[in-house]
């Protein structure tokens, strides 16, 4: 391409340097695209090598100028090699360039073997200065016709705008050199700026490669990430669990399976119109959620209290959620298992560990326990607190004249009425049979009489309806124990079972309150019951031994030892006849 007079003149041989040098910075820029590295690499070693051969090419001219009888073969050897390498570097570059795995590396290698062998044969064995001029055109024509082809060769792709600018620079220069190899000089195309012309405009031919590339993967990688998503979303979709996936940044709800669609009641047309967090029922729940995501990036079996935009009432759901690319979004993908089933079973038997089938009240134990923890709490705030023993009046009336079904609605009515008239923080349980024990906590003496009374009277006004329609009436006993007696919660109980008795003494629907005073009376009273109790001349503790009914096998094995006296304990509603 390049010809001898791009050397006659300082300023052109300037403009060819600067122009290779452009060629230069946009193969480097080009080469950080890995793939076409080489590819790009090898083409400005092409041009290089025959800017190279011009360059020997001229000199030889001025050695042969100088002295004609000068052996200059070497310097032609050289040149020709040169080129020939030129040739080579140029083709590999297309070849590769345009498509890998291309099968013309051996085509390439086959026709250089031929042009070394003729270099050797028409320089050496048999100079013919006709054909080595020959050569020097054939060889930059077929590399740039090489290139020229490939380029046309990629005019099918996608983005195809920096291929078709070099196939058309590279088809303009071959056509130009077929020229000039066919001796249309004279037309002025044989100029020393075409070579710098050609370096220019494949530099740019090669930038708009790059950027292409560019583009061609920017598409791929987007292509990429839609075939993932649809493979995600194909996934979700038929999964057995309601899934959902929603925006980091807003929350705002992007893909959700049939499954979440059912379970959180969503209109699918219309996902973005809700966030995540609208569907916890408890923010501390989701406050927790999020810190654990925070922290792992993942979260595992969390146990969350849901409620749907219907506002129903709240369930639970056991999820798992991570955090994943969606959609160029940073995204939480959340599954989901509904465990209401499972809560539920879990409260019940709660419920059954700690509360009274029939009033739905605490029961004993639970009472018992939880009370031991009141009491302390209340010591360490040195707050008083007071406990009543309630007991409905004649109750066995009630029983008999409409029947068991209605004693049990005055039960399960007098126990709603006492929740509604206390507190929450105050304890109200079913201690046995038809007797209530409440504790009342940060309620001195004085305040708990009032609430009793106030008690007692708010269920002296229920009314309950047997099944004949009749009114059912009633009213309590009270007895009051507090903080001023005992911090013990056995004795509390038996301090208010106390007054609860002289209430019952006293006439009834009334409330007694255990003071201090009553107390050196209660201790010397049980001190007495108990020594009464160990040495009764009958029932002598040593000898004795106390049997439940139920308990046949203990029996027999008493009845085969008369010598032993045996206290019998009677079952509630069996008749110490019966037993005999
Ligand atoms: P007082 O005023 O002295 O307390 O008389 P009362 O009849 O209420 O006392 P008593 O202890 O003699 O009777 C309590 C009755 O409560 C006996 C028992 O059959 C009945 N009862 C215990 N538990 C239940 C229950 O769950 N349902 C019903 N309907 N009756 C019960
Ligand atoms: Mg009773
Ligand atoms: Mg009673």
């Amino acid at each position: 391409m390049g010809s001898l007079e791009i050397f006659s003149t300082l300023p052109s041989f300037m403009v060819s340097i600067t122009a290779l040098a452009l060629l230069f910075f946009s193969c480097w820029y080009a080469s950080r695209d890995s793939r076409i590295s080489n590819c790009i690499w090898f083409l400005f070693l092409g041009f290089i090598l025959e800017f190279l051969a011009v360059w020997i090419s001229y000199k030889t001219m001025e050695i042969y100028d100088n002295s004609s009888t000068a052996s200059i073969s070497f310097w032609v050897f050289i040149e020709l090699l040169l080129l020939l390498g030129s040739m080579v570097c140029l083709a590999v570059s297309a070849s590769q360039l345009v498509a890998k795995n291309m099968y013309d590396l051996p085509v390439i290698l086959a026709l250089s073997v031929l042009g070394f062998i003729s270099i050797i044969y028409f320089v050496f064995v048999s100079p013919d200065g006709n054909v080595i001029n020959a050569i020097r055109q054939i060889f930059p024509m077929a590399g740039l016709l090489y290139m020229s082809i490939s380029f046309w060769s990629q005019m099918g792709q996608r983005y195809r705008g920096g291929y078709t600018f070099a196939a058309l620079t590279t088809a303009v220069s071959t056509l130009i050199l077929i020229t000039r190899m066919l001796g249309f000089e004279g037309f002025g195309v044989d100029s020393w700026y075409l070579a710098p012309l050609l370096y220019i405009l494949l530099s740019i031919a090669i930038l708009m490669i790059k950027n292409d590339r560019t583009y061609k993967k920017l598409d791929e990688i987007e292509n990429e990430i839609e075939n993932a998503n649809k493979r995600l979303e194909k996934i979700i979709k038929t999964s057995p669990f309601p899934i959902i996936i929603s925006r980091l940044s807003d929350d705002r709800l992007l893909l959700a399976n049939n499954n979440a669609v059912k379970l959180f009641g969503l209109t699918p047309g219309e996902l973005e119109r809700y966030r995540l967090r609208d569907f916890f029922a408890d923010a501390d729940n989701r406050q927790l959620l999020s810190e654990r995501l925070e922290a792992a990036g993942e979260v595992q079996d969390f146990e969350i209290l849901v409620k749907t935009p219907s506002g129903d009432t709240p369930f639970w759901l056991l999820a798992s959620a991570n955090i994943i690319d969606y959609n160029l979004d940073v995204a939480l993908y959340s599954a989901f298992q509904d465990i209401t089933m499972r809560k539920n079973r879990e409260n019940m038997l709660k419920n059954q560990a700690t509360r009274d089938p029939l009033t739905s009240l605490y029961n004993r134990r639970y009472f018992e326990e939880e009370v031991f923890k009141r009491i302390l709490d209340a010591k360490s705030l040195g707050e008083p607190y007071s406990v009543l023993m309630l007991d409905v009046d004649h109750f066995k009336r009630v029983n008999d004249t409409f029947g068991h079904k209605t004693g049990d609605k005055v039960l399960i009515e007098l126990a709603a009425t006492a929740e509604r008239a206390l507190r929450e923080c105050d304890i109200v349980a079913r201690y046995g049979g038809e007797e209530f024990v409440i504790f009342l906590g940060n309620t001195n003496s004085d305040e708990g009489l009032k609430v009793a009374e106030r008690l007692r009277e708010t269920i002296g006004e229920v009314v309950v309806y047997a099944d004949d329609g009749q009114e059912v009436r009633f009213t309590i006993s009270v007895g009051l124990s507090s903080s001023d007696i005992s911090e013990n919660i056995d004795m509390l109980i038996k301090t208010a079972d106390e007054a609860l008795y002289r209430a019952k003494n006293g006439g009834r629907n009334r409330v007694e309150v255990f003071t201090p005073n009553d107390l050196q009376n209660f201790n010397s009273e049980a001190k007495r019951k108990n020594e009464e109790a160990n040495h009764h001349p009958i029932f002598d503790k040593e000898a004795s031994e106390e049997i439940s009914l139920l308990d046949g096998v203990e029996a027999n094995h008493i009845q085969s030892e008369p010598s032993k006296a045996v206290k019998v304990t009677s079952l509630p509603g069996v008749d110490e006849e019966d037993l005999s």
